[in-house]
């Protein structure tokens, strides 16, 4: 059986390497593959072009990585030094402890946080006092002012879920975003209780993972591992004995195809074979993100750099709406004498000045910086926006109807690497059966 996937992003990629490793002739097909992931080296700073890391209670990713011999490559963030600060009315603020998410689990800290006013703070003491109730699917901002009210929006679920998801909480479903407290609302009312009952012990290992010499080790082990041309597919056509791909001037014969470009991307080229799925794909809604990294000389930071970063919330906010500290976040990834500091904004355009003057302004910053690389994600990132279960059910559904099909990626079923790469090995195992019987 001969299987295209197009699209070589961590999700095609992945899933071209499991159905090698499993006997199966897949080629990928992407004229520029990585999708967003890559790693340069600057002055001996090891830096992404996107991604940094991957949430390390997901295993999907960690457990490839290992089965392709790249275990040593793995590690943790340094969370001896993980704190984060929040910019309020100008000033950087320490997020509590304990929080999973929006969701408070230690009193104290909260009490004593100058991110919140007393009446968020009483909001966060009552919400335990709740029914439980199942409402229908609305937005992440709807959900958290219903429980902790908008103070919460704006200073904890905007900053957080935009990092994360370059959206809006406005627009982000709860269902799909936050499933966990969704449960919890419908079960015990309380979001708290929920999260308190389930708090599971910790692990001991670091909260993000990632590799030692950068990201795009592993996208470069991938490639090394599957047949790749680089090229792009212009169109897709159900044939006969299965489906035809119009690639580099050809058409090629092939029986099985795996979308796994985007769902932006694949709507075009799969409308004319199934236009419902082409116009259900196009509605999932994309946003666009730019990264700014900028490293200096460790001896022109004024700061002790002593957290992960900050969150910009949107009422402080100019140019940057996150930035990490590398230096302080890794270890071994800024050498001693540099600081290095990733800028993320949702703004695709963001200028060097913008994004420099907002860095300047917020960490105390004269000297110019030693470097500066910039790298722009335009239409990046799906958003899982109020209706996003429903929608992808759809979509499962129709995908599923078509002989020798399938459609991978970020835009479905989670956003984050693990995600993609446990996505693409559900597929892979689900070609290899059809290909069994
Ligand atoms: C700036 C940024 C930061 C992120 N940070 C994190 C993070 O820290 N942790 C985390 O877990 N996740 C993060 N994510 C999300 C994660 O990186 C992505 O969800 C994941 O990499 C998506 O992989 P993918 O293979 O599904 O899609 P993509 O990476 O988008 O790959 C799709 C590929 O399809 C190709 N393509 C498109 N059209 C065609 C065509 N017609 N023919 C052939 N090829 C085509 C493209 O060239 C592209 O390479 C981040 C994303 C971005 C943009």
């Amino acid at each position: 059986m001969k299987i295209a996937i197009i699209g070589g992003g961590i999700s095609g990629l992945s899933c071209g390497y499991y159905l090698t490793r499993n006997g199966h002739d897949a080629t990928v097909f992407d004229p520029a593959p990585g999708g967003s992931i890559g790693s340069v080296n600057i002055e001996g700073c090891i830096l992404e072009t996107g991604p940094e890391s991957w949430l390390a209670m997901k295993p999907w990713a960690e457990q490839l990585i290992r089965e392709l011999g790249l275990g040593d490559e793995l590690t943790g963030s340094n969370d001896a030094g993980r704190r984060t600060y929040v910019l309020r009315h100008g000033r950087f603020v320490t997020l509590p402890e304990g929080l999973q998410m929006v969701v408070p689990t230690r009193i104290w800290p909260v009490v004593e946080s100058q991110l919140f006013t007393w009446e968020t703070k009483f909001r966060m003491a009552i919400e335990m006092f709740r029914s439980p109730k199942a409402m229908p699917d609305r937005s992440v901002s709807e959900f958290v002012a219903d429980h902790f009210g908008q103070e919460a929006v704006a200073y904890l679920a905007e900053p957080l879920l935009a990092g994360v998801y370059g959206g809006s909480p406005d627009d982000l479903s709860a269902a799909s975003v936050l499933p966990k407290f969704v449960e919890y609302e419908q079960r015990y009312g309380s979001v708290v209780v929920g999260t308190m009952r389930d708090k599971r012990k910790p692990s001991g290992q670091s909260i993000f993972k990632t590799m030692r010499h950068g990201m795009g080790t592993l996208i470069d082990t991938l490639i090394s591992r599957v047949n790749l041309i680089r090229s792009r597919v212009e169109a897709v056509s159900p044939s006969e004995s299965g489906w035809q791909i119009y690639v580099a001037g050809h058409w090629q014969d092939f029986d099985h195809v795996v979308l796994a470009c985007g769902a932006n991307r694949a709507a075009p080229l799969i409308a004319p074979a199934d236009a419902r799925l082409g116009e259900l794909l196009a509605a999932i809604p994309y946003t666009s993100s730019c990264i700014w990294t900028f490293g200096y000389r460790r001896s022109d930071v004024p700061h002790p750099l002593d957290a992960f970063g900050f969150l910009v919330p949107k009422p402080e906010r100019r140019a940057i709406m996150a930035c990490t500290w590398l230096g302080t976040k890794w270890a071994g990834r800024v050498p001693d004498d540099k600081a290095v500091f990733r800028c993320f904004s949702t703004d695709p355009d963001v200028s060097r000045e913008a994004a420099l003057d907002d860095l300047n302004r917020l960490m105390d910053l004269t000297a110019e910086p030693i470097f500066a690389i910039n790298n722009r994600w335009p239409d990046s990132m799906p958003q899982y926006s109020v209706g996003h279960t429903a929608r992808v059910a759809e979509i499962d559904a129709r995908a599923a109807q078509i002989p020798g099909f399938s459609l991978i990626g970020n835009a479905f079923h989670g956003i984050g690497i693990p995600d993609c790469v446990r996505s693409a090995q559900k597929a892979a195992e689900r070609i290899g059966a059809a290909h069994v019987q």
